[in-house]
């Protein structure tokens, strides 16, 4: 029995979290879930979107399972998400972006792993209002945190028999904190000469992915750049549901999609919930649970393979429900 804490988060977290949970039941691995609020409901419930007592069950459980998080724009409380991953030092956020059978999409070869800065960078929220006409938001990077990035994604690089790293940056113009980055990026991949190591700037990346992304492997970058990117990557392989995370630290992992809260399809049946199940498979996997991660992809590459039982998004028009059923048919 494993204890995992779980976070179904808002729009269409509920949905998929659910059938998550109904998904690693099929696949027979005994999970006791320690269910949690964050955020406009958490702030209602307990007058706080960040209750102390979810802080503590991650501590304890070491491993959470996290819907996505309505964070509204220009206004309220600062994004629960980036808290989360602040509080627990979650430095890396991995994305693996790899095309999968069946999908309609343009491209038919893209397999790459995208590891991403997640504790610094604009997203240290500090923003100040010089007067009424001018804010300024200032930019984090850090030495520790660009090197502790490098060396997840070169070390998993290693480790997965990946060719290559790419460091996306804008060291052109943000020559003193992209040019940091990029100085502690270029140390680690020195000590890895049998990785080809390569450097471009963010806005050609994004034009040489959207032309050829095949030519990426391993991409590290930092919190903002890879934010974007990872989108833009999801888009190639058809879409923000099919697209798994893993926010991992030394201690604590959170696994999440990419995707937000979505709120313009919430409550109506019809959110994707593979992306969040892939995320549930990096979640077995950690676990050890090797043998029903296995049986859940080969599920999900199935399902989509079959083709019939889609949701929207991916051209179909199937309910979460019923794609989710037939998920649970394909594992037993
Ligand atoms: P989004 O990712 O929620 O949605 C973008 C588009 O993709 C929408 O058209 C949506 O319907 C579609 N989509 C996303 N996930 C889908 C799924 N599983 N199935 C089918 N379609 C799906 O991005 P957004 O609309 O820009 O953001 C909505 C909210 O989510 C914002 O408050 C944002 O801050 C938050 N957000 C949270 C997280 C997180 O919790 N980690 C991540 C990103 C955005």
């Amino acid at each position: 029995m494993h204890n995992v804490t779980l976070i179904p988060g808002d729009g269409i977290g509920p949905e998929i979290t659910g059938a998550v949970r109904a998904v690693i039941d099929a696949a027979g691995v005994k999970i006791r879930w320690d269910e949690q609020q964050v955020g406009q409901r958490a702030l209602e419930m307990y007058g706080n979107p960040l209750p102390d007592h979810v802080i503590e069950s991650i501590r304890a459980n070491k491993v959470a399972l996290k819907g996505p998080v309505t964070t509204h724009v220009a206004k309220g409380f600062k994004s629960i998400n980036v808290t989360l991953r602040q509080t627990f030092d979650l430095y890396a956020n991995i994305r693996p972006v790899k095309t999968l059978p069946g999908i309609n999409c343009l491209f038919k070869d893209v397999d790459m792993v995208i590891f991403r800065e997640n504790t610094e960078d604009l997203y240290v929220g500090i923003e100040n209002v010089i007067d009424d006409e001018r804010v300024e938001a200032i930019k984090v990077i850090t030495r520790n945190a660009s090197r502790r990035i490098a060396e997840k994604a070169f070390e998993y690089a290693r480790l997965h028999g990946r060719k290559k790293v790419t460091a996306i940056h804008k060291a052109n113009i943000m020559k003193k904190s992209d040019g940091l980055f990029l100085e502690e990026v270029r140390k680690v991949a020195e000590k890895h000469e049998e990785i080809m190591y390569e450097e471009l700037i963010v806005d050609n990346a994004c034009m040489q992915l959207v032309q050829k992304p095949s030519k990426f492997d391993v991409i590290v970058t930092e919190n903002l750049y890879g934010d974007i990117i990872s989108d833009l990557c999801a888009g190639l392989v058809g879409g923000l549901g099919l697209v798994p995370g893993i926010n991992r630290g030394e201690e604590y992992t959170i696994f999440e999609a990419v995707h937000g809260s979505a709120p313009d399809i919430a409550g109506k049946n019809i959110a994707n919930p593979l992306a969040l199940t892939l995320s549930a498979v990096e979640m077995l996997k950690h676990l050890g649970e090797h043998k029903a991660a296995e049986s859940i992809q080969k599920a999900v590459e199935d399902l989509l393979r079959q083709g019939k039982h889609l949701t929207p998004d991916l051209g179909g028009c199937s309910t979460t429900h019923e794609m989710t059923k037939e998920l649970c048919n394909l594992i037993s």
